[in-house]
């Protein structure tokens, strides 16, 4: 069952509230206005579904593939990333032949590193 000790232990998702099967759990504003849960012990069942969808409980899960799934890159000129609201990348693909960069525009993510060295 969940007890909320510290409310930095609670983002106040409301999953407890949501996946309680004896529905003993109702989201409560504090003197903020910030929900948080409180349970109704009488009607608990000790399923500990609550604890077990929890966020802030569950560590996060260790990704089984450590490719990257984002990637960053930004234009090497100083004037057109200064011009630009992120990293004037776009302009890159702007320069090269349509067919060439609506071809790369449609690869994806994952075949970045190809990408690159077609436009190389
Ligand atoms: S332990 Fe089960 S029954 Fe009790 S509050 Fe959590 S989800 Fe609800
Ligand atoms: S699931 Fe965890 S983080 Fe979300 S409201 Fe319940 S106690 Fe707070």
């Amino acid at each position: 069952m969940i007890h909320i000790q510290n409310k930095t232990d609670c983002c106040g998702c409301h999953a407890c509230a949501q996946i309680c099967p004896r529905h003993c759990i109702t989201m409560q504003p504090d003197a903020e206005g910030f929900l948080y849960p409180q349970i109704d012990e009488t009607a608990c069942i000790h399923c500990n579904l609550c604890e077990k969808v929890c966020p802030i409980l569950q560590s996060p899960q260790e990704p089984k593939d450590k490719t990257p799934t984002a990637y960053a890159a930004i234009n090497k000129d100083d004037d057109i990333r200064g011009q630009s609201s992120s990293g004037g990348v776009f302009r890159c693909w702007r320069n090269i032949s349509w067919p060439r960069a609506a071809w790369c525009s449609a690869q994806p993510w994952q075949t970045i590193s190809a990408v690159s060295g077609i436009l190389r």
